[in-house]
Formats: C-alpha cells, structure tokens, sequence
C-alpha cells in the first residue's frame, strides 16, 4: 500500500495536532502544518510583511506565503497528513492542483469546548510538547514531563484571539468544509471523545480510504 495522503480539517483546538502525530506514528508519513512552519518562520520578510503580523492578530496570512510552504512540503513526502491548511477556498483549489488526497476528514468539536481546550492549553517551549492546564496537567505546574522545559501559553492562545481564530474559521475555513461536502469527499469524525477514541474512529476511514 503506498503511503496514505490524508486532510485533516477542523476548527483551532479540534485535536488535529494530536491526532496527526498519531497518523504520523501509525504510517511513518510526514506532518505538513503551516501553523508549526510559519511559528518557525514568524519575521521571514515576504512581499506582504511577517507572518508574525498577522498570526499575532489571529488572521490569515497571504495565500501566496503559505501556498509556497505546503508546495515545498508536498513535494518531499510520500504520504502526508495535512493540517492547518487548506484554510479557505483558494487554498483548497491551489491543493487540489498539486496532489491527490486519499482521505479528507473533518474533526467536528463544538465551540465552548473549542475555547476551554485552547485557553487551557500550554505547551512545552523546550520539545513542544501541549498540555492542559485542566484536562491533561503536567506532574508539577508549569514544567514539561518529557524535558523539563517551560510551559508557556501560546501568544494566540488568549480568550480574545482564539475567539477571532475561531470566526476566522466559520468565515473563511467553514466553505473548505462545505466544498469537500458537496463534491462527496468529506468524512465527519466525532472530535469529542478522548483521543484513543477519535484515534480509532480516525484511523477506522484512514484504512477504509487506501
Ligand atoms: P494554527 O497553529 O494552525 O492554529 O495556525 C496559527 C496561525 O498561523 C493562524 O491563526 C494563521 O495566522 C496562520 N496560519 C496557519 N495556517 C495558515 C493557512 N493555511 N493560511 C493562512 N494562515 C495560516
């Protein structure tokens, strides 16, 4: 079986990090996250500023910017799993241009439990680990488990900018989803339970899509 091509979509919070570190360890396939990628590139100098100028405010950055990213990333891997990205319709059109995706899921969380889970959330800024300050603490508050390292909170992570991130998503992700849903490519994945849970159903329409 080649390796498997898999888009996981789903609002900011919805488990698509963890759940793609389990697709990653399940098939040896690559994590392709422009929010990872363009963290690490937050003051790279484009044609249309920083990424940090509108990462800080919880808005898109410029398609072009991100399209770049994921064109490199695709062409290295075999199989991937593709997270935070396409985030809206031209995103998702560009996409369909330069590869062909097994498997297009949709992580579905509603959204009081979306803003509990990433207000709550710190993560490791030594190996980047996430916890939760409530729902998965670390053995001693404000230390990483795996490396000792700090937790912090990310910038985005605040009540205000995840409320934006999550209208961002109804506004200009939520017609990704709708595109998927009417051509009969989306696959709905309960994204409530634990993540064993959503694991198993996951990986159930990963093996069903290959
Ligand atoms: P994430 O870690 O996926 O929540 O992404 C964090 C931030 O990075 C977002 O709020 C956006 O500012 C930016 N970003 C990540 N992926 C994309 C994308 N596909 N298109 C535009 N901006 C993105």
């Amino acid at each position: 079986m080649s390796q498997p091509k898999v888009l996981l979509l789903g609002p900011p919070g919805a488990g698509k990090g963890t759940q793609s570190s389990n697709v990653v360890d399940e098939y040896g396939v690559d994590h392709v996250t422009t929010g990872d990628a363009l963290r690490a590139n937050k003051d790279m100098e484009t044609d249309h500023g920083t990424p940090r100028e509108y990462m800080e405010a919880g808005e898109l950055v410029p398609d072009p910017v991100v399209n770049e990213i994921v064109k490199a990333a695709l062409e290295e891997a075999d199989g991937f799993v593709l997270d935070g990205y396409p985030r809206n319709l031209s995103q998702a059109e560009y996409l369909d241009d330069i590869t062909d995706l097994d498997l297009v899921a949709l992580l579905e969380v509603d959204r009081e439990e979306l803003i509990a889970r990433l207000t709550g959330r710190r993560v490791c800024d030594g190996c980047g680990t996430n916890y939760h300050v409530e729902f998965q603490p670390p053995a001693q508050e404000g230390v990483c488990d795996d490396c000792g390292g700090e937790l912090v909170q990310r910038d985005d992570d605040t009540e205000e900018t995840v409320k934006d991130r999550l209208d961002v998503f109804d506004e200009n992700t939520q017609p990704v989803v709708d595109f998927y849903d009417e051509a009969g490519r989306l696959v709905r994945v309960d994204g409530h339970g634990t993540p064993d849970e959503v694991w198993a159903s996951l990986r159930e329409e990963i093996e069903a899509s290959t």
